[in-house]
C-alpha cells in the first residue's frame, strides 16, 4: 500500500485498523467510500466499477475505491452481510459545511448478519437470531437474541446430553451468527454444523469476552431484577449472556433498552427434535426444494401478523410436553373453531396489526421515522376492537391475552395528534407535524405561506410602480430571490434596483426590500424543519418508555394470531381436538397426513387407524409394495403427535396423544451426501445417534433400515435395531419400522409387542392397485415388478424380470442361470450408449484428424453416453 498522507485518509485507515474484521463505509458527502482492499472486494462482490484517488500518480501508488450514494447503501449493505461480511458505519459527526478543518467522523455502528434491524434487510416471518456459546470443562452457556425484536434467551447444559442439547437447540433457533468462546471455537466438528449446516457466520469470541466480572456487571445493568430467572451459580449461563450482551454493545453503540427481559428456559420444557428429524418431517421447508409450499407451516400458517408468522414458526419448533399448557392452547382453539366468540371479526382486525415488535426496536434505536410511528399509532388503535372481540371468551388463555393487550391510548392520542396521516420518509425535512399541535410550528408555517403571498404582493406592487408588464419575482439557489425584467424594459428599471445577473433575453435583479423578507422566509423554513424533528424526538422517546408495555402487547396480538390460525385451519379441513395426556399411548383413529392430503387435488386421501402403547403395541412392522403409503404413513402420525403438541387440532377423527418427548427419524438418503459419507455410512450414524438418545417415552420412525448395505448384513441389522427398540429393559419405544425385509414380520408373537401392519394392494393382471389402506398381517408380497411397470421400466426388461422371480420362487435363492439368449441381446439400455462409442472409435483414423476435428469428436463421444 502506497503512504497515504492526506489527513482524510489518515483518518480513514485509523478507522479501519480499529475494525479491521469489518468492510469499512466511509462517509464522504454524498457517498459511502470503500478503499483499498475493502474497495477491491467490495467492487468484486457487488460489481461496482473499482476506481482510483489520486489519478496523476504512476498506477501502483493510487489508491483503490469504490462507492456507493447514501440514500440507497441499505441494499448494498444487505447484500454484503446476506454474504457473510460484517460493515461499519463511518459517519460525518459535523456538518461538512461548517466543519473548520478536517470533518469529524466516527463508526456509529457495527452491521452484521445477526445484528440487522433494517426491515428491508429482515425476513419479516422469521426471526433473525445471533447466539453466543460459551463452553468449559464444567458445562455450556447458550444465549440466543434477536434484536430487531428485543427478545433474548438463555439456557445452559451439563453432563452427557449436554453434546445433543446444544446440537439441538442450535438446530431449533437457527442462528445467522454466533459467536464462540476459546474452547468451543477449537471444536471442528461444532463450527463445522453451525457454518455448514446452518449457514451461520462463526466468530471466535475469546477468552476476554466471556469474562464472569463483566458479564454479571453487563447483565446486571441490562435486566436489573430480570437476572433473577437465572439460575443461582450458572456460570455458563451468566457468561454466555454476558459475551453476547458485550458483543451487541460493541456493534451497536446505542440504546439496547428493548432488550428488556431475559428468559432462562431448560431443555425439559420442550419437545426435542433434532435437525434431522425437523428437516424429515419437513416442518417448515421441503426436503427437496426448500421451499415453505409442502412443508407443515404451509398448512398450519395462517397467521395474520408479521408476529404471528414468528411465533408459529417457534412454536412448531418448540412443541410441548405439560399436557396442562397444551390444553391452555387446544382450549383456546377449540373456542375460536366454534366461533363462540367470532373468529371472523379477530382476523379482520389481526390483518391491519403492523409489526408492533419491530416497531418498537427500530423506535428504541433511533432508527424509526415518521411513518412508524403513525404506524405503531395505528397498530395501537386496532387493539381496543380485539380486546372486545374477546369480552365473551371462556378459554383462561384467551382472557389472559386480553388482559395483555394494552392500547397505550395517551401515547397513541398523543402521535395521533402530532402526526400527519401520511408523514414523509425522511423526519429531517419536515412536513409531518399537524397543524394545531404545536403553535410555534404554526406560527412558522405562517410565516412561509404569508411570506410568499408577500412576494406575489412585491411583484404585484412593483410591475404597477414601473409599468413594466413582463416584470416577475423568480427564486434560485444562488441569488435567492430576484426581479427579473425583461430586455425591452432595461430602461425603465428603477435606481435602487442591484444589477446580479444577465441572461441573454432579461436581466435580474435584487433589492433590500426583498432580501429581507427572503431572509425571513428562508429562516423560517430552517427553523421549522429542526423544530419539527425536536418535537418528532421527544415524541419518540415518549413512545420509547412504554417499550414493556408494547412488547407484552404484541406477544398477545402474536399469540392471538397463531391460535385464531389453529382455528381457521381445523374448520376448514375438519380437525379434531385430541385428548393430550401423560399416558404412554398414541390412538389415532382416522388419521390423515396434513399436507398429503391438502397436496392431493382430485384424489381423496384414505384415513388410517394407529394403535401404540410402551406394552402390546411398541413396534409396528409396516410392509408393502413401493409406492403404497408407507413413509407417508410414518410421518403422519408424527406429525398428528407434533401438532397435538404444539396446541393445534389435528387431521383425525379423534386422537388420544400420551406426550412424547422426542421423535427421531430415519428416513431415506441424507442431504450428507454431498459432504462426502456414504449414504450407509450416513444411515448408521442417524441410527446410532438415534439409539443413544432415545428414551421409552420417545416415538421413532425408522423407514428402511439396513438397506444400504448387502442383504444378510442389513436384514441382521434391522433385526437387531428392532429388537433393541421392543425390548423394555433395553429401549422400549413406541416405533413405526417399515421394512422391505419380509422375513423380518417372523418376528411378530417372538418378540413382545411387535406387530405387523402392511398397507393394503391387489393385483389386477399385470397392474397394482394401491389401496393405501392400514391393515393388520405382514404384505404376501413386494409388488416391485408392477410398480416398476408403473414407473415405465420397458416392456422387455419387466418380462425378464418376471422370469427371474418365477425361477427364483421356484428354486429357492439361488441365482437362476443367465438365459440361452444370445449375448447381444442382453445389453441394457444403459449400455447401448457405450457400444456406439466404441464402434465409432473403430471407425475412426486418428492419424488424419486436425486438432478440432478430435476436439468435436470428442464431442461427439460424450454426447453419445
Ligand atoms: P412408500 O413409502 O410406501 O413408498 P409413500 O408414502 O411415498 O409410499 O406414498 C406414495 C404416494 O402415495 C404419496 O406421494 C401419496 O401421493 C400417495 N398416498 C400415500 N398414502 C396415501 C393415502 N393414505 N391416501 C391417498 N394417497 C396416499
Amino acid at each position: 500500500m502506497p503512504p497515504e498522507t492526506t489527513p482524510m485518509m489518515r483518518q480513514y485507515l485509523h478507522m479501519k485498523e480499529l475494525h479491521p474484521d469489518c468492510i469499512l463505509f466511509f462517509r464522504l458527502g454524498d457517498f459511502y467510500e470503500m478503499f483499498n482492499e475493502d474497495a477491491k472486494l467490495v467492487s468484486q462482490e457487488l460489481e461496482l466499477t473499482l476506481t482510483s484517488r489520486d489519478r496523476g500518480k504512476p498506477e501502483a501508488e493510487r489508491t483503490p475505491m469504490c462507492g456507493v450514494p447514501y440514500h440507497s447503501a441499505d441494499a448494498y449493505i444487505a447484500r454484503l452481510i446476506a454474504r457473510g461480511y460484517k460493515v461499519a458505519i463511518c459517519e460525518q459527526m459535523e456538518d461538512p459545511a461548517t466543519a473548520k478543518g478536517l470533518v469529524d467522523r466516527d463508526i456509529i455502528r457495527i452491521i452484521t448478519p445477526g445484528t440487522v434491524i433494517a426491515s428491508s434487510m429482515l425476513e419479516e416471518g422469521r426471526n433473525n437470531f445471533i447466539c453466543a456459546l460459551y463452553r468449559d470443562g464444567s458445562g455450556t452457556g447458550l444465549c440466543f437474541c434477536d434484536i430487531s425484536t428485543g427478545e433474548m434467551s438463555v439456557t445452559s447444559f451439563s453432563g452427557p446430553e449436554a453434546e445433543e442439547h446444544l446440537y439441538n437447540e442450535l438446530g431449533r433457533f437457527a442462528p445467522r451468527e454466533a459467536m464462540l468462546s476459546e474452547e468451543a471455537w477449537q471444536d471442528k466438528a461444532l463450527v463445522g454444523f453451525l457454518t455448514q449446516k446452518l449457514e451461520c457466520r462463526c466468530e471466535n469470541g475469546g477468552a476476554a469476552r466471556f469474562d464472569l466480572t463483566d458479564a454479571q456487571a453487563a447483565a446486571q445493568r441490562q435486566f436489573g431484577d430480570g437476572l433473577d430467572g437465572l439460575p443461582q451459580g450458572d456460570e455458563a449461563a451468566l457468561r454466555a449472556v454476558g459475551g453476547l450482551l458485550g458483543y451487541l454493545y460493541e456493534t451497536q453503540k446505542t440504546d439496547l433498552s428493548h432488550i428488556s427481559t431475559l428468559t432462562y428456559f431448560t431443555t425439559g420444557q420442550f419437545m426435542e427434535l433434532d435437525l434431522t428429524a425437523r428437516r424429515n418431517l419437513e416442518l417448515t421447508e421441503t426436503l427437496r426444494s426448500k421451499e415453505k409450499k409442502g412443508s407443515l407451516l404451509w398448512v398450519l400458517d395462517k397467521t395474520r401478523t408479521a408476529m404471528g408468522h414468528r411465533l408459529i414458526r417457534a412454536w412448531m419448533e418448540r412443541p410441548l410436553l405439560s399436557p396442562a399448557a397444551i390444553s391452555r392452547r387446544l382450549g383456546a382453539v377449540g373456542e375460536l373453531v366454534s366461533d363462540a366468540i367470532g373468529r371472523e371479526e379477530l382476523i379482520l382486525c389481526l390483518k391491519e396489526i403492523p409489526d408492533l415488535e419491530r416497531l418498537i426496536g427500530r423506535i428504541v434505536y433511533g432508527t424509526a421515522g415518521g411513518r412508524d410511528l403513525a404506524a405503531l399509532a395505528l397498530g395501537l388503535g386496532k387493539l381496543p376492537r380485539l380486546r372486545e372481540g374477546l369480552d365473551s371468551t371462556a378459554s383462561a388463555l384467551l382472557g389472559t391475552l386480553r388482559e395483555e393487550l394494552d392500547d397505550l391510548y395517551e401515547l397513541r392520542e398523543l402521535i395521533g395528534r402530532a402526526i400527519v396521516d401520511e408523514p414523509p420518509f425522511s423526519v429531517r425535512e419536515g412536513g409531518f407535524i399537524r397543524a394545531g399541535y404545536n403553535a410555534e410550528v404554526d406560527r412558522l408555517r405562517d410565516i412561509l405561506t404569508n411570506g410568499k403571498d408577500l412576494v406575489a404582493g412585491i411583484e404585484a406592487r412593483e410591475k404597477e410602480k414601473t409599468g413594466i408588464k413582463s416584470l416577475k419575482v423568480g427564486y434560485n439557489k444562488v441569488f435567492g430571490y430576484y426581479i427579473e425584467v425583461s430586455k425591452s424594459y432595461y430602461d425603465q428599471v428603477p435606481e435602487d434596483y442591484i444589477r446580479k445577473q444577465t441572461l441573454t433575453n432579461c436581466e435580474r435583479y435584487i433589492t433590500q426590500e426583498l432580501k429581507d423578507l427572503e431572509h425571513e422566509i428562508l429562516s423560517a423554513q430552517d427553523r421549522i424543519t429542526a423544530l419539527e424533528f425536536e418535537l418528532f424526538c421527544q415524541l419518540r422517546e415518549r413512545a420509547a418508555e412504554q417499550v414493556g408495555a408494547i412488547q407484552r402487547s404484541a406477544a398477545a396480538v402474536a399469540q392471538i394470531d397463531v391460535l385464531c390460525s389453529f382455528a381457521a385451519v381445523a374448520a376448514e379441513s375438519g380437525y379434531c381436538r385430541p385428548d393430550v395426556d401423560l399416558s404412554d399411548r398414541i390412538e389415532i383413529t382416522d388419521g390423515r397426513h396434513p399436507v398429503v392430503e391438502k397436496m392431493l387435488k382430485n384424489a381423496l386421501f384414505v384415513p388410517n387407524d394407529t394403535q401404540m402403547d410402551n406394552t402390546e403395541n411398541t413396534v409396528a412392522i409396516l410392509t408393502g409394495p413401493n409406492m403404497a403409503g408407507k413413509s407417508t404413513y410414518m410421518r403422519q402420525v408424527a406429525l398428528i403427535v407434533l401438532m397435538a403438541q404444539m396446541g393445534s387440532f389435528v387431521p383425525a377423527r379423534a386422537a388420544r396423544i400420551g406426550v412424547v418427548d422426542r421423535v427421531f427419524t430415519r428416513i431415506g438418503a441424507s442431504d450428507d451426501l454431498s459432504a462426502g459419507q456414504s449414504t450407509f455410512m450416513v444411515e448408521m450414524t442417524e441410527v446410532a445417534e438415534l439409539l443413544k438418545n432415545a428414551t421409552s417415552k420417545s416415538l421413532l420412525i425408522l423407514d428402511e433400515i439396513g438397506r444400504g448395505t448387502s442383504t444378510y448384513d442389513g436384514m441382521s441389522i434391522a433385526r437387531a435395531v428392532l429388537e433393541y427398540c421392543a425390548d423394555k429393559k433395553k429401549l422400549g419405544a413406541k416405533t413405526l419400522f417399515a421394512t422391505h425385509y419380509h422375513e423380518i414380520t417372523a418376528l411378530e408373537g417372538v418378540i413382545p409387542g411387535v406387530k405387523n401392519y402392511n398397507i393394503a394392494a391387489k393385483k389386477k393382471g399385470d397392474d397394482i392397485l394401491f389401496l393405501r389402506k392400514i391393515i393388520r398381517g405382514g404384505a404376501d408380497q413386494s409388488y416391485g415388478i408392477e410398480v416398476a411397470k408403473l414407473a415405465g421400466v420397458p416392456e422387455p426388461v419387466l418380462r425378464r424380470a418376471r422370469k427371474i422371480l418365477a425361477e427364483l420362487e421356484a428354486g429357492g435363492a439361488a441365482l437362476p442361470a443367465a438365459p440361452a439368449a444370445p449375448a447381444e441381446e442382453q445389453v441394457s439400455l444403459l449400455d447401448m450408449g457405450d457400444r456406439r462409442v466404441v464402434q465409432r472409435l473403430r471407425e475412426t483414423d486418428v492419424n488424419v484428424m486436425t486438432p478440432i476435428e478430435a476436439m468435436n469428436l470428442l464431442f461427439e463421444l460424450k454426447q453419445m453416453l
